[in-house]
């Protein structure tokens, strides 16, 4: 299969991946494009099996009339479906791998102890000399709400649910489950089921801690604005480990200066790097990370590309396919 490597990397990131994934893929070309347009210095752009994307520029795919897969190197493809030049009706396989799944759950759980345990607020005690103990609750009574039942909620779900916590992951579901709620239980650790948003009403107002997962659509755009906030308890924790687009941005910061939201772990933003004005670096009630919950392990990763590859190749069918009319 002849393959090309479209995206948006630094020097280091790109080099890195055109050496996992041409480990991964012997017995295939894999070329890197290297400018806007998708192309490389004799790159025969008519004999382009399959893409492999990371943020490609919008347009970079078009041309390529053999293209039979876009490989996405990243979970999320809100920006990947956003170039109205995408090729239609070639399948989209985004990345599920692992170890970022892995990743994330670690991120959700270490968030999740800190907002219950208030380590937060110890770390904003000490930089003023504060020696204050506060009331400690058990993870069973603090219920955490986890947006989207994917390949990452689930495992944060899962993850949480055997640290004790009560968990409730939300879905969007069939319709015909967007009256209420459904129970689920796998074989290890309970996790109750919501769908639809009848399903998020009834949720939010028992949550003390509302984890993010949800991948970026034009429903799930500004979702977490001021009204879902205020069918919070006071005081909860908020944790946005999917989009940054997702929150809107100024009714959190009210809901933190009112208390309504006791404190916000936030990884993703409206733009990034977080620019150095914005009033989510120096909120007391917040804690930033960069982009950091579940990086894309390029050494795992390759190998989930060259699955793909190989089923494509063999005519086997496709893994982790986007539904482009769904948006995720
Ligand atoms: P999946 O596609 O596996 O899961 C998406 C989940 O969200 C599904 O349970 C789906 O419901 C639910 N959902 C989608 N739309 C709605 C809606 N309108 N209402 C309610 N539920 C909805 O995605 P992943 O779990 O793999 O990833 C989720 C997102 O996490 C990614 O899109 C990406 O943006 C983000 N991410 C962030 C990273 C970081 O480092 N910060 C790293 C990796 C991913 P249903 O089950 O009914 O289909």
């Amino acid at each position: 299969m002849n393959l090309l490597l479209v995206g948006e990397f630094d020097g280091h990131e790109e080099a890195e991946w055109l050496q996992a994934l041409r480990a991964a893929l012997p017995g295939h070309t894999l070329r890197l494009a290297q400018h806007a347009a998708g192309t490389g210095p004799g790159i025969d752009r008519s004999t382009i099996d399959a893409v492999v994307v990371a943020n490609p520029p919008p347009g970079s795919l078009q041309g390529l009339p053999g293209l039979r897969l876009i490989q996405s190197l990243w979970a999320g493809v809100d920006r990947l479906l956003a170039d109205p030049t995408l090729p239609a009706g070639v399948p989209i396989a985004r990345m599920v791998d692992p170890a970022m799944t892995a990743a994330m759950a670690e991120t959700a759980l270490w968030a999740t102890l800190s907002l219950h345990r208030g380590f937060f607020t110890y770390a904003q005690q000490q930089r003023v000399g504060q020696w204050q103990r506060r009331a400690q609750l058990r993870a069973d009574e603090v219920p955490v709400l986890v947006l989207g039942h994917g390949q990452m909620g689930r495992a944060a779900a899962q993850r949480l649910a055997h640290q004790g916590y009560p968990v409730t992951a939300w879905r969007r579901g069939a319709a015909e489950d967007s009256a209420g709620a459904v129970a689920s239980a796998s074989a290890s650790a309970s996790v109750r089921l919501a769908a639809g948003p009848a399903g998020l009403a009834q949720a939010l107002p028992g949550a003390r801690i509302v984890i993010n997962l949800l991948p970026l659509t034009p429903d799930t755009r500004g979702l977490i604005d001021a009204r879902l906030l205020a069918a919070l308890p006071h005081g909860a924790g908020l944790v946005n480990l999917a989009r940054g687009a997702q929150v809107v941005d100024a009714d959190l910061l009210a809901a933190l200066d009112r208390g309504q939201i006791g404190h916000a772990v936030l990884d993703v933003f409206h733009t990034e790097p977080l620019p150095p004005a914005h009033p989510y670096w120096r909120h007391a009630r917040v804690t930033v990370l960069p982009h950091a919950a579940a990086a894309t392990d390029a050494r795992s990763a390759a190998k989930v590309v060259a699955r793909n590859i190989d089923a494509l190749a063999a005519g086997r069918p496709l893994a982790d396919l986007v539904a482009r009319n769904a948006g995720y």
